[in-house]
This record gives structure tokens, sequence and C-alpha cells, in this order.
């Protein structure tokens, strides 16, 4: 199982603080297969939920995405420091310095012409009915 070899020690005893060599109990397994289950609910290019980012409840959740940019001003001290080093012509052009360190996240934002009438995140329950809806 991949939790199990993910976390290689069982699950109880990383909810409930119990020895971690002791047998796998049922509830260990069924932790296991709930940990699997959500897993698979997992976009395999943000690591978000699904139900949030798939197009098939996109179209119909009022949902866009901000994109922000930020950064790790240690990432860019140290770049800058080994830039530094360089001689001139090895040195790193502008346009590569502005991004040392960038740190780019996604942020859902509900739609604001739909947020008056009581828009929600998509739900879980949105994406199962998309998925039924449009079978691949
Ligand atoms: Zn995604």
């Amino acid at each position: 199982m991949r939790g199990k070899q993910e976390w290689h020690m069982r699950p109880l005893a990383l909810i409930s603080h119990i020895q971690p060599g002791e047998k796998w109990e049922t509830l260990d397994f069924l932790l296991v297969r709930a940990y699997e289950a959500l897993q698979s609910y997992k976009c395999p290019h943000c690591g978000g939920w699904l139900w949030e980012c798939s197009s098939m409840v996109a179209k119909t959740a009022y949902v866009s995405y901000s994109v922000r940019e930020s950064f790790c001003k240690k990432t860019r001290a140290l770049n800058q420091f080994m830039d530094n080093k360089q001689d001139g012509k090895s040195r790193a052009k502008q346009k590569e310095k502005e991004q040392w360190g960038a740190v780019h996240s996604v942020e859902a934002v509900v739609d604001k012409v739909y947020a008056k009438d009581g828009a929600k995140m998509p739900s879980i329950t949105d994406l199962i009915e998309s998925q039924a809806k449009n079978p691949h």
C-alpha cells in the first residue's frame, strides 16, 4: 500500500501516538484506504483538490484563479552572493535575476458576478456530478 510505504509506520501511531511497531489493526488499514481515496481526488498538476481546479467542475462553479508572485529573499541574497563571484561574462542577466527565488501561488476566486447570488466554492459533489454527466 502506498500509504504504508510513504509513512513507514502504522496510521494509528501517527494519530493516536501509540507504538508504531505494533501489529496493524483493521482501523490502520481503513485509514490508509481513506487516505488513498482522498489522494485520488488530488490534481496531478497543482496538487489541489480536483473539485476546485478541474475544468469539468469549473464550467459550473463560477470560480476563477489568480496567480500571485512573491520572492524568497534568502534565495535572492544567496544567488546574488554567488553571482558576484562570477566574472563579467558569466554573470546573470537582469531578466534572470528578476526570477531568482520566484514563488508562484494560485488563489481560487469565486467570480464576483455570481458571489452576490451566494455562489460557493465547488464541492466534491460538484465534481462527481460533473463526471457522471461527462464520463470519460
Ligand atoms: Zn489542478
